[in-house]
């Protein structure tokens, strides 16, 4: 395994199979059957290998789907992967019916120990950090995240990563919070 360096953050070089590492992570999450909220998996079969770290790309994931089922109180998180050939890219999505973020914070979410301020979600744990660590981490392979979100309505989260190349070398893990 070889290793670059990226501001205080080291990333592995692992050749991923996407399809194998999302499968694992479904496995993982189990049944969801007696929750209130259902867990949706769109895995395609040709999904491409990447090199990239995928303990890092397991960590993205996870906050976000964490952070989905976290704040939805009723339907469904959705998890796609999809390949685009045109740009050699793959988009990772996590879909969730809940709460919904104001539009007045989504540049901030992704802020160290930033918490969007309301009573709705005081009632949540957290710490602030896990979509600064998402936003770090897709900057370090490489690539980015985008956020939507209607209040009331639920958000969507998209990690896209470059497959042509090893991502990030560019990347600081210091850049704009
Ligand atoms: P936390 O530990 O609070 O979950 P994060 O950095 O993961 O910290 O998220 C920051 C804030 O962004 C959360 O406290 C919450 O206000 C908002 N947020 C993140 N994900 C979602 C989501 N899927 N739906 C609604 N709000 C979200």
């Amino acid at each position: 395994v070889t290793h670059f360096e990226s501001g205080a953050l080291t990333a592995e070089r692992d050749v991923v199979s996407l399809r194998d590492l999302l499968k694992e992570l479904e496995a993982a999450y189990g049944s969801r059957q007696d929750q209130s909220v259902i867990l949706i998996w769109e895995v395609p079969t040709e999904l491409p290998e990447l090199e990239t770290d995928a303990t890092k790309l397991k960590q993205i994931l996870q906050n976000l789907i964490n952070n989905a089922l976290k704040f939805s109180n009723q339907g469904s998180v959705k998890v796609s992967a999809a390949h685009d050939q045109a740009t050699n890219s793959v988009t990772f999505r996590v879909e969730d019916t809940g709460i919904g973020i104001p539009p007045e914070s989504l540049n901030k979410i992704f802020g160290k120990f930033y918490q969007v301020d309301s009573s709705h979600t005081r009632k949540h744990d957290g710490t602030g950090l896990g979509l600064y660590i998402v936003k770090q981490f897709s900057l370090l392979l490489g690539g980015k995240v985008e956020v939507q979100s209607e209040l009331g309505r639920g958000s969507t989260f998209a990690v896209i990563l470059p497959v042509g190349r090893v991502a990030g070398k560019k990347a600081s893990t210091e850049a704009a919070a």
